[in-house]
């Protein structure tokens, strides 16, 4: 199958092609049709294997239908990862005009409160920026209200490390109806739980 054959728009496979995608691959083929029709995923899937755009593209294609509102928030354990997060939504959402922040520990909190309540289509963060964010400033929980997915990228990681006050903080704020999708290099009970927390039905895919 080639892109447009997974539900993706025009636009879309226009721009994988231009960025040198000519074929999804594996994780691809498998989530993106999952995630468009508004399913929960868990992605069991390295570096490589193109796991970020599978999430990107359907997140893309959610926004080209609403673009009100922060329609994503992606946590992800690093600063170095959330910077290369924003390029790829940037690469895969050139034709869109996606306004996306990184909200991450070292820069300056007021002009991130100020950027989030801009309000930009897609919300890249560290667990520990995004909760402190979350709990000082009664302007900033409301910024998510209409949020509509939930990415933890390197899953594994973001648990690992003992995130769990921190995904407390980000769960209190987001609607109980959104999309979770989970990308992780391996499985745990930890992530099906995390999936358990949400009415939708869940897949998961592993190579
Ligand atoms: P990731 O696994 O998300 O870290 O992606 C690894 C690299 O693969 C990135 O540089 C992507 O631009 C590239 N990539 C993602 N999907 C494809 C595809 N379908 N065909 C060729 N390259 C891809």
């Amino acid at each position: 199958p080639n892109f447009s054959d997974l539900g993706l728009s025009e636009w879309a496979t226009q721009t994988c092609l231009e960025l040198g995608m000519k074929k999804p691959t594996q994780v691809q083929r498998y989530c993106i049709p999952k995630i468009l029709a508004g399913n929960d995923v868990l992605g069991i899937a390295h570096t490589g294997s193109g796991k970020t755009a599978a999430f990107v593209l359907p997140i893309l294609h959610s926004l080209a239908d609403d673009p009100y509102g922060v329609l994503a928030l992606v946590v992800t354990p690093t600063r170095e990862l959330a910077f290369q997060l924003a390029e790829q939504f940037r690469a895969l959402g050139s034709s869109l005009h996606v306004r996306c922040t990184v909200v991450v520990g070292g820069m300056d909190m007021i002009t991130q409160s100020k950027a989030l309540i801009q309000r930009p289509h897609i919300v890249i963060t560290t667990p520990g920026r995004i909760k402190v964010l979350l709990e000082d400033n009664p302007d900033i929980s409301s910024v998510f209200s209409r949020t509509k997915f939930l990415v933890l990228d390197e899953a594994d990681r973001v648990l690992d490390v003992d995130f769990e006050e921190e995904l407390r903080v980000i769960f209190k704020w987001l609607p109980k109806k959104r999309q979770t999708l989970l990308f992780s290099a391996s499985k745990s009970g930890d992530l099906q739980a995390l999936l358990e927390l949400s009415s939708n039905k869940a897949f998961c895919f592993e190579a």
